[in-house]
């Protein structure tokens, strides 16, 4: 018998103290809970996949728990990226699937933190085994880790048809393919911050940029899943999409441009040269 499940709560960014009393208030509530063995981790998707918090969730082999500022779809696929296993679970019943069940919930300006205690609850209720309960009041376990914030295309693999359409449409070599061929992001910070454009481009709406503020383009699963199949004009607030990433995509290549160069920054320079040769 286990004596708790491991709940991972991933901090917000920094500067937001509503955000912070929140997370107050529910690690509170979590560890009032003695089912419940809290680890409190940086903000998940600034997280770099080798470093040492990535590798700690790595370990853990239990159905487990995350709560985090993304949508469950961005969340769970952003770990799935770094090499963490399991199946993103639905339902408390879950529990029983053929890989480890991986239930994320997510932390967005409308939800309620009441709804979250209470999915947390379900979860335990749920559990094939009843937990034993963890026996002593210690503190929530806090996992530091020097990051900064990121930005980087999340793929859903459930959704990716291996088209390769992300790749080539991309000028900024963040998209590669591995020995088979299937799609890789090889080089995630050299995506452009700010730039959505491939996450339009990608006809199975595969592409998650979990910090962007349209839904559809953050890992909301209704949003882009009945919004994208059925029009996606409609879904991106009634712009062509192809029309808006090409423009998106001509405003990463003129930042990149205008920025200073860095000294003895010949590579930077023959990537601006390319690209002007390039017909954008
Ligand atoms: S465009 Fe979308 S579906 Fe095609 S390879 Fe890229 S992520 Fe997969
Ligand atoms: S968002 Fe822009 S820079 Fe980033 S991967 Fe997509 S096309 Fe490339």
């Amino acid at each position: 018998m286990c004596d708790a499940m491991p709940v991972i709560f991933s901090e917000p960014r920094p500067g937001d103290a509503d955000q912070q009393e929140l997370v107050l208030l529910l690690t509170n509530a979590l560890m009032s809970r003695k089912a419940v063995d809290l680890t409190i981790v940086p903000h998940l998707y600034d997280l770099e996949p080798t470093g040492p918090t990535m590798e700690f969730l790595r370990e853990i082999e239990e159905p487990m728990i995350v709560i985090s500022w993304l949508y469950p779809r961005a969340a769970f696929w952003t770990l799935k990226t770094a090499g963490i296993a399991g199946q993103l679970a639905e339902e408390p019943a879950d529990q029983e699937e053929r890989e480890r069940p991986v239930w994320c919930l997510g932390l967005h300006s409308e939800v309620d933190p009441k709804s979250i205690l209470d999915e947390v609850d379900r979860i335990l209720a749920g559990a094939a085994a009843p937990f034993s309960g963890r026996s002593d009041n210690r503190e929530p376990t806090r996992r530091v880790e020097d990051t900064r914030e990121r930005w980087y295309p999340v793929i859903d693999r459930d959704r990716c048809s291996g088209c390769l359409e992300c790749l080539n449409f991309c000028l900024f070599g963040v998209y590669g393919t591995d020995s088979s061929d299937d799609i890789l992001i090889e080089q995630p910070d050299a995506c452009r911050p700010g730039c959505p454009a491939c996450s339009r481009i990608c006809p199975e709406g595969a592409i998650m940029f979990p910090q962007h503020g349209d839904p559809a383009i953050s890992g909301d699963a209704k949003a882009s899943l009945e919004g994208l199949k059925l029009d996606l004009s409609q879904l991106f607030s009634g712009a062509d999409p192809s029309a808006q990433a090409l423009a998106e995509r001509d405003r990463a290549v003129e930042t990149m441009q205008s920025q200073p160069k860095p000294a003895g920054g010949d590579r930077l320079d023959s990537l601006v040269d390319e690209l002007d040769e390039m017909d954008l």
